[in-house]
């Protein structure tokens, strides 16, 4: 679009000359206003003033050279085009002004509706409005001084900065006098009354007249769309959104069509599809008598599309086959704005539109049905995040119960518990096996213990980058923010919403998706979607549009896709979930909890031993319930790939905390018992107390420091995978050695591990690969070395990330990492998406220089941005060969996966 020599002088562009391709430079509004136009759809007149003019004012505070000129000469095509000029005090042209940016940004920016009309030309307007139709005259004289009203208030406020409620105030005054909530109630009388407050209310606030001049409220108004852009709603929406902040907004101009000129004019909105649920059919509202901002302001009640039928049954047929052709043209649902000026149908807006996840799913299945776009456009159309939305569990809404409040979904899912108003209570209630929810005006750091401990949490307070919102998400756990009709007392550990009390201990129900709250415990259960996962629903039978739409994508995605998709499972449980979901291996098993329990002792017995014979009997002791492990493993993912970790936190973990112990010795030695094993282990604890555990000894440290450790989970996984193969199964180990920051440590591990797998396999025809993870920012840096002894690298971005960062995960996300979203400093939690630049530029030399020293290395990655639908398209672009997440993921990753293939192989039929 910049090849034309012209281009850069040309700011303006008619709606004939523009098109729907254009929204980088028209913005969306204007250049879907152009499409419309030169499909041969009644669209005003009008033109656009480009996003470049917009960036060139907002850097120097002047409109550019040659815009005002280009204005002029747009206007008077539109004076012609409409056969009336502006400011004609006989006959005025009028026209809107109205912003709108390359992405939409509702309710961000403004318009200005009824420029061109001043004390002369109203009573002009009135006299042409009246026209031929004597009888209505009454009614004409109302609708221009209602034109007028509007247009100094929209103006004042937008403009001008004047407080919009002293307009609000004045009307309702008006109103007041009169005795009517309805505006439509106010005479001609009333609202010229109207003008004259307003007018003062204008003067009051900026010291001058309001402007009669139209080509100076034109130009004013245009200065205050591009100042829009910078105002300070818009720069955080923009940053929420992750929406550049230099884009700039486009202005279009168009010519005025009145739909408060009588009963038989109006305004509506409509979709050309259900934006809920996806299905066919007519959604709209419309609202007669009306100007098209009030069906939005939801000033007055609007009446169902459909009943436009019986009110003008021409205007209504004309939309609906204006709406079924630009279906068919932008082979997407649409949402559109449009307005009856007697009985003559207008088109002001249309955009693809916004809707629910399962919508986008139901949606993008019928288009192909319908012919109109293929499969890849589908897969195209649809995202993880929706996948993830539709896999949350579901309150079974029966209609006994009603919402009691909305926030925002800042967090899916759906919890119920008790209502706890501090950090404390909750941990208490948690402790006795309560689910509870926290109830906070607003969380901070100090509430962090109460949100782990809580099913879910409600503020009355923050958007969706509070502290609640932003530490919830990290959790993934349930959070409804922002809930402003609750008013909580913590004090008084109560809340009170819509006259009714709730106290402490009272349950309430919360979903994370929809905002909603409920009183009382809704019951819960699996969404369709996971149960067809699940394999209880068939896709080929069910007569469910949203599920056979889900089934019909996901096979498409796995047929397109080149990452593989593992998952993270440490027991034969969670290993065969995630294979019901799509795993086609386990790409994390962690050996840790394999320690836990009452195998604690065996530990204990490790650590304490005094030589030899005694850590060697308590690794003899703990071989026999590893392979145990192991097996079960391998034998529910028979032929797939399982890639063990060995150990790696720190063996403290595994021994009680210090105080208690100290506590526990000093009461028995009060007592004179026989204190020796407890003083042991306290020695032993103080003895390896860490300042900083996740810096310390752990991973292949400890592996080198404590002899037959590693040797050990070595033998259980090689023994295991025998006995596996032998009894007809295919075990497929991959063991992965964690924390290594250079190759020595890694020779050292693999020289024995490969005596003991030698020895163990045998002629059994297993085949045992050794591997590592790259989890250290070292171990990247090098990635050519290490691959000299690794069979296969898998990034652990988790570490990756906190070393990359030098953040502590769990100190960082509850202490200020709402603030550094909040400044924008990173848009989305390192942890949650993979931070490209930095921590991906490590990932991608390790691959590069990985590969490089041995082609054949396999590839992973096991964080937990494996599951992360952004992070999944990076990790296809650097050329993993698969993503490992926890099995609820797999699914989203499977999609991402496609999704990331057919954006980069290209398809591409859009
Ligand atoms: P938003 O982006 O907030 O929807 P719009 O620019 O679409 O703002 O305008 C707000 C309202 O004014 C809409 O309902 C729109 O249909 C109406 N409107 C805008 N321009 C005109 C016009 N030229 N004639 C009649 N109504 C208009
Ligand atoms: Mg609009
Ligand atoms: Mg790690």
């Amino acid at each position: 679009m910049a090849k034309q020599e012209t281009v850069e002088h040309k700011y303006v562009y008619a709606f004939a000359e523009g098109n729907k391709d254009l929204k980088e430079l028209l913005g969306g509004k204007g250049a879907n206003l152009a499409e419309m136009t030169n499909l041969g759809l009644p669209v005003p007149p009008g033109f656009t003033i480009t996003t470049e003019a917009c960036k060139a004012y907002l850097v120097t505070g002047e409109e550019p050279d040659g815009l005002a000129d280009q204005i002029a000469a747009h206007v008077a095509s539109l004076e012609q085009a409409m056969g009336k000029r502006l400011g004609d005090p006989e006959d005025p042209l009028l026209v809107s002004v109205r912003s709108g940016a390359k992405f939409s940004m509702p309710g961000m920016m403004e318009t200005v509706l009824n420029v061109g009309l001043n004390d002369r030309s109203v009573q002009g307007l009135a006299r042409q409005a009246s026209g031929a139709d004597a009888q209505t005259s009454g009614g004409a004289d109302r609708f221009a001084w209602d034109s007028y009203r509007r247009l100094i208030q929209m103006f004042g406020k937008t403009v001008c900065e004047v407080p919009g409620e002293e307009f609000e105030h004045a009307l309702d005054d008006a109103k007041r006098a009169k005795g009517t909530h309805d505006d439509l109630d106010l005479d001609a009388d009333d609202l010229r009354g109207l003008v004259d407050a307003y007018k003062k209310i204008f003067f009051k606030h900026t010291g001058r007249e309001f402007p009669q001049e139209p080509r100076e409220q034109l130009d004013l108004a245009i200065r205050a769309v591009f100042e829009s852009w910078n105002a300070e709603r818009a720069v955080l929406y923009r940053r929420q959104e992750r929406i550049p902040a230099d884009l700039g907004t486009a202005v279009n101009v168009v010519a005025m069509v009145f739909g408060n000129l009588g009963p038989d004019s109006g305004t509506g909105v409509a979709f050309t599809r259900d934006p809920a649920s996806g299905a066919q059919g007519i959604y709209g509202d419309y609202l007669a008598n009306a100007q098209g901002e009030d069906v939005v302001a939801g000033i007055r009640n609007t009446v169902p599309l459909q009943e436009l039928e019986r009110l003008d049954k021409k205007s209504y047929d004309e939309l609906l086959g204006i709406m079924a052709r630009l279906e068919g043209h932008y082979k997407d649902l649409c949402d559109i704005e449009f307005t009856i000026e007697r009985g003559k149908l207008w088109m002001l807006q249309t955009r693809v539109g916004k809707r629910t996840a399962a919508a986008a799913f139901v949606i993008a299945g019928q288009l192909v049905d319908e012919g109109l776009i293929d499969l890849d456009e589908a897969l195209h159309r649809v995202n993880g995040a929706q996948l993830a939305q539709l896999m949350f569990p579901r309150f079974r809404l029966d209609h006994e119960f009603q919402p009691v409040a909305k926030g925002i979904g800042a967090s899916p899912g759906a919890a119920s518990g008790k209502v706890v108003f501090t950090s404390a209570r909750a941990v208490e209630l948690a402790a006795e096996g309560e689910s509870v929810i926290l109830v906070r005006r607003e969380t901070n750091p100090d509430d962090l213990n109460g949100m782990i401990a809580a099913q879910g949490i409600l503020t009355s307070r923050g958007g969706k980058t509070s502290h609640a919102a932003v530490v919830a998400r990290g959790m993934g756990k349930t959070c409804v923010s922002g809930a402003d009709e609750i008013e909580v007392n913590v004090p008084q550990r109560r809340f009170v919403v819509g006259g009714q009390t709730v106290v402490e201990g009272d349950v309430v129900s919360i979903d994370g998706t929809t905002g909603k709250v409920y009183l009382g415990e809704v019951p819960v259960m699996p969404s369709e979607v996971v149960q067809y996962f699940e394999g209880s629903l068939d896709p080929e039978h069910v007569d469910n549009p949203l599920v056979r739409a889900v089934h019909r994508i996901m096979s498409h995605a796995d047929g397109r896709r080149r990452l593989a998709v593992r998952t993270n499972a440490d027991t034969g449980a969670d290993a065969a979930r995630a294979r019901r979901f799509g795993a086609e291996g386990i790409g994390l098993c962690r050996t840790e909890h394999m320690f836990l329990g009452d195998r604690r002792e065996l530990v204990e017995r490790l650590i304490l031993a005094r030589d030899n014979t005694e850590r060697e009997a308590a690794l003899a002791a703990l071989l026999p319930l590893q392979r145990a492990d192991f097996e079960e493993i391998f034998r529910e993912m028979d032929g797939m790939p399982v890639t063990v970790r060995l150990i790696d936190p720190p063996l403290h973990e595994f021994l009680p905390p210090l105080e208690q112990l100290a506590v526990n010795v000093a009461v028995a030695q009060e007592r004179g018992e026989d204190v020796a094993q407890e003083e042991a282990l306290l020695a032993a604890v103080r003895r390896m107390h860490e300042e900083n555990p996740m810096l310390g000894l752990r991973g292949v440290r400890l592996g080198l420091v404590i002899p037959g450790l590693f040797a050990m989970q070595v033998r259980a996984i090689a023994e295991a995978a025998v006995t596996v193969t032998r009894s007809g199964a295919v075990a497929r180990p991959e063991i992965m050695v964690p924390l290594v920051g250079a190759v020595q440590e890694l020779e050292t591990v693999r020289a024995e591990a490969e005596k003991i797998i030698a020895e163990v396999v045998g002629d059994s025809g297993v085949e045992v690969l050794i591997g590592t993870m790259i989890e250290v920012p070292r171990a990247a840096l090098t990635a050519g070395q290490i691959a000299e002894a690794a069979q296969f690298f898998s990034f652990g971005t988790n570490d990756l990330t906190q070393m990359g960062w030098g953040f502590s995960r769990d100190d960082v996300e509850g202490a200020f990492f709402w603030r550094y979203l909040e400044l924008g400093i990173f848009g989305i939690s390192p942890f949650e998406s993979i931070d490209r630049d930095g921590v991906g530029r490590l990932v991608r030399i390790a691959a590069e220089e990985g590969r490089a020293a041995r082609p054949e290395l396999k590839l992973g990655v096991c964080g937990e941005h494996g599951g992360d639908p952004e992070s999944v398209h990076f990790f296809h672009e650097v050329g993993l060969d698969y993503v490992s997440c926890s099995p609820f993921r797999v699914p989203v990753a499977r999609l991402e996966a496609g999704r990331a293939a057919v954006e980069t192989d290209g398809s591409d039929s859009r």
